[in-house]
């Protein structure tokens, strides 16, 4: 008999590791994979000379043309509240939606979940916050979104010209969202400005990205985390704060966001999470000498 091995480079056999759990302080964290999904590498760095980006990910070992990005939602459990922070992309593909699994394999049920935080309303991370049928996928939480974000999506009129996408997917971006706000009206919290949403877990305003696009700051005894949703989707957003991402429906201001979201991490010395890095999507980072950060995943 002839046994064949054949070089594991078929994408689609990657997937995250499941979940990783850690201490901010008292507040206990855990890291989900809802699962992943590939994209074009343009999609991600419209703005970045092509050479240069080439080389860089080829000094990661990572395919010239496709981005294959992790979908990683936060459980923050303080003792007396149980938070979610992004829900993941539901039926968005069928590499996604675990979270619900995940959460189960925690030990909570998705009645146990009172507070949901949705960093912003784009498909890959309000998906899940609905079930198949379309009601709300934890019947007892509150959902807390920017009062900017509800208006924007919910709006007679969404304007998504600025996105560097293909129609098809703004078309996509635009259906989802009205698709999944609508079933949550009753249980949304809108939220103006930087707000403690429960004791040790703050939403900040991070726009850009989205009009009302969260970070979610969790805090405990002196040590801190910084959850900057998708003002970076990729390491080298932080290595080169220049490049742009093609979903940022306002660049300049996303840049400058991402810009002030790292530097508050760091005079802090908090750790950072972000939603589309690599599994576990925890890390630190340093300033590097010509500008930039480099990123040191792990806790
Ligand atoms: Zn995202």
């Amino acid at each position: 008999m002839t046994l064949t091995f054949y070089p594991i480079r078929d994408t689609s056999r990657y997937m995250p590791e499941g979940s990783h759990c850690f201490q901010v302080g008292s507040i206990r964290c855990t890291v989900l994979s809802d699962g992943y999904y590939s994209y074009p590498v343009s999609w991600f760095f419209p703005n970045a000379d092509p050479g240069e980006l080439q080389r860089a990910l080829e000094s990661r070992h990572q395919p010239p043309e496709s981005v294959l990005s992790p979908y990683t939602c936060l459980l923050v459990e303080t003792g007396r509240r149980v938070v979610l922070v992004d829900t993941g992309a539901g039926e968005y593909s069928r590499t996604t939606g675990a979270i619900q699994a995940r959460l189960e394999m925690a030990g909570i049920r998705p009645r146990d979940v009172d507070t949901v935080i949705i960093t912003h309303a784009h498909s890959d991370h309000i998906g899940g916050a609905i079930d198949m049928i379309g009601r709300p996928a934890f019947p007892n939480a509150r959902y807390v979104l920017s009062e900017i974000e509800w208006e924007f999506w919910t709006a007679a009129r969404t304007d998504l010209a600025k996105l560097r996408l293909p129609d098809d997917a703004r078309a996509s971006i635009q259906s989802t969202a009205r698709r999944c706000l609508g079933p949550l009206r009753y249980q949304i919290e809108p939220i103006d400005r930087e707000t403690e949403v429960v004791p040790g877990i703050t939403a900040i305003p991070a726009p850009g990205h989205t009009p009302g696009h969260l970070a979610v700051l969790i805090a405990s005894e002196g040590q801190s985390l910084m959850n900057l949703g998708d003002a970076a989707v990729h390491p080298l957003h932080l290595e080169r704060p220049g490049w742009q991402n093609g979903f940022d429906l306002e660049a300049d201001c996303a840049v400058a966001t991402r810009r002030r979201l790292v530097e508050r991490a760091i005079a802090a010395g908090m750790h950072l999470m972000a939603f589309h890095f690599p599994f576990p999507s925890i890390g630190k980072v340093a300033a590097l000498p010509e500008g930039g950060w480099r990123w040191t995943p792990g806790w």
